[in-house]
């Protein structure tokens, strides 16, 4: 072991001496490199040999001038730039050299057929592809004529002096021809062996290269498909986008066309009072319209931009479903058809733990659909309880409407779709209340579906699951709220409002059943208001109001007076002010503009 490393080491140091770069030379250059080095040291070396054993002079000058034109090749293979050039004049300088050693050195009678085929072997290995053939002829010619020139004429050669030279030839000529060829056959295996490892190297390295390529591949594909799919999500977004404005702007022109002309209409000196209720009435109407797609829009953007949450309070289901029965039937009514309710959860199973806001508008929005859907016949507002668990709470609004086609039921629930693909000329709407409604059930945790034949009817189930509450349950069921005016007109009323008009549709509104109305301009004021009056029985507390707003004057007013009625009235749609209000110590909370039935039925609680 111990020799075979020695060994090596020399080697290694040997090819570190004349070659620069091992690794990095091509084989045929080191095989160049290294016989012209041999080549000089031979020559050398012959030289010296040639001295002591007392051979001619133009033996030993001829040894001499080749080991300098054997180094200066030897020069020459090491430089990059002319190595190239230089290996056929190598080449023909070696077969120069090669007849000098035919003639002087005993001809077929030396080591020179060895030295030959070395020679042969060593040009054929470092000359170009091309020069192959060249080198073969060569070889074949040189030996053909030197082998017949010594045949006919002999004395050509100079034979050796003696058997002591004919001794020395035989043996160091082929013992440096071995030796020659065994660098040799060492350097094509080495260089074979590392162009093996060199391949296998290259070769896993481009199985990895392959399976990266495979796998960016698949995940181009894979990003490929994506990216289709997104496309195409983002075109049909952008086509419901587009109808959806188109629509809306025909939505939000229509009652302002029905404002702006009635107002107009309204100057008109010889109006009877008949056509004055009329205008007026249309105005209402399209004030209305307008206030709907502003609401739906709100909610709308507010569940895409996930700021919709979900406030769990208690919730009486009875009283949501009274409420809206009653909100509704007059409207009902007045198309001259028929609202019924069918509730059958019991008293005590009433109470649950639900966002009452966003139950409330479902229901709404599926009964004001029913409602406008509708021309005649009924509309019918359910809810019953599951049987199986988990327990759920399912509600439905049915209705003898126009129906929906099978083909666009599915479609229904997708905002702006009812502008892409219902062509209802005469129907008004934005077409975000189911998508609104389905978020919101969904949020809830339960599911919305429809069942509809067209011009038979719809009905909208949804539901949602059932928490009750078991404590207060009892307590929290109301009566039926009527719409009517209330009968005791000795309330007193602090209205705190800023603005003007606000303030005179809130004067006009609780007027017919109020006798003792205060005003307070600030929350300054309207804390004043109650601490000098403490037999106010309701205060209406706007919100953003100068000096102190409708939340601060609340709590102070909450400091020495815990019995006053405070109702938080307020044109903040965005954000939790419901919560806000409750929090602050309001006892509820009515949003602008104001609807008369609404703010009369939230004084019938109190
Ligand atoms: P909008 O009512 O504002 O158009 P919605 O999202 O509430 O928007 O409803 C989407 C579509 O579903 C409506 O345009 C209508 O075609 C259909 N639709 C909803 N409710 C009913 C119903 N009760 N009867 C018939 N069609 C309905």
């Amino acid at each position: 072991m111990g020799k075979v490393i020695i060994g090596n080491k020399i080697k290694d140091e040997f090819y570190k001496l004349i070659f620069d770069k091992y690794d990095d030379l091509s084989m045929s250059r080191k095989i160049y490199i290294l016989i012209t080095f041999l080549a000089t040291i031979l020559l050398l070396f012959e030289s010296v040999i040639n001295v002591s054993i007392g051979v001619n002079f133009w033996m030993n000058f001829v040894s001499f001038f080749y080991s300098l034109v054997g180094f200066m090749f030897f020069l020459l293979s090491r430089s990059s730039k002319y190595y190239q050039r230089s290996i056929l004049p190598f080449f023909y300088f070696s077969v120069s050299l090669y007849i000098f050693v035919w003639i002087l050195n005993a001809g077929s009678q030396g080591s020179n057929v060895t030295l030959m085929i070395t020679l042969f072997l060593i040009s054929y290995a470092i000359v170009q592809q091309k020069h192959r053939v060249v080198v073969f002829l060569t070889f074949l010619a040189l030996f053909s004529i030197l082998t017949i020139t010594e045949f006919y004429y002999p004395k050509i050669t100079i034979p050796f002096d003696n058997n002591e030279q004919h001794f020395v030839d035989h043996f160091m000529g082929n013992f440096f021809y071995f030796i020659f060829i065994y660098l040799i056959i060492n350097i094509i295996i080495k260089g074979y062996i590392l162009e093996n490892e060199k391949a296998v190297l290259i070769n896993s390295e481009l199985q990895k290269k392959n399976e990266e390529i495979a796998d960016s591949l698949m995940k181009l594909n894979e990003a490929d498909a994506e990216l289709r799919i997104a496309k195409e999500r983002a075109e049909e977004s952008d086509r419901l986008k587009s109808a959806f404005l188109a629509n809306m702007s025909h939505e939000i022109r229509t009652p302002m066309n029905g404002i702006l002309g009635f107002a107009d209409l309204l100057k008109e000196p010889d109006l009877t009072g008949s056509e004055q209720n009329e205008y007026i009435n249309i105005i209402k109407k399209s004030g209305i319209r307008m206030l709907n797609i502003i609401n739906d829009l709100i909610d709308i953007s507010k569940i895409e931009a996930g700021q919709t949450e979900v406030v769990l309070s208690e919730c009486n289901i009875n009283e949501q479903l009274e409420y809206i029965y009653t909100f509704f039937k007059p409207e009902v009514e007045g198309k001259g058809m028929l609202l019924q309710l069918h509730n059958s959860l019991q008293l005590n199973e009433a109470v649950i733990e639900t966002d009452r806001e966003k139950i409330y508008a479902i229901l709404t929005n599926l009964v004001k659909n029913a409602v406008k859907y509708s021309d005649n016949g009924s509309i019918e507002i359910g809810c019953f309880l599951g049987i199986v668990e988990p327990f759920e709470l399912t509600f439905y609004v049915k209705d003898t409407g126009i129906g929906i086609p099978k083909n666009i039921q599915n479609m229904i629930f997708t905002r702006f779709v009812q502008a892409d693909v219902i062509d209802k000329k005469a129907l008004q709407g934005a077409g975000l209340g189911l998508s609104i409604s389905k978020s919101y059930v969904e949020m809830l945790g339960g599911k919305i579906w429809v069942e509809s034949e067209e011009g038979k009817g719809s009905t909208f189930y949804f539901t949602i699951p059932y928490h009750p509450v078991e404590e207060g349950g009892m307590q929290m069921i109301y009566s039926i709220p009527n719409i009517v005016l209330p009968k005791n007109k000795n309330l007193k009323i602090l209205i705190a409002e800023d603005d003007a008009t606000s303030e005179i549709l809130l004067s006009e509104i609780i007027r017919k059943f109020c006798n003792d109305v205060l005003y307070a301009k600030t929350g300054l004021e309207a804390v004043v208001a109650c601490r000098m009056h403490p037999d106010i029985d309701i205060v209406l507390m706007d919100i953003q109001m100068p000096e102190m707003n409708g939340y601060e004057a609340t709590r102070e007013i909450r400091n020495f007076n815990k019995s006053v009625v405070i109702i938080a009235q307020t044109a903040y749609v965005l954000s939790g002010d419901r919560e806000k209000a409750i929090a602050a110590g309001c006892d509820d909370y009515i949003a602008k503009p104001i609807n008369r039935q609404k703010l009369i039925a939230l004084f019938q609680r109190f």
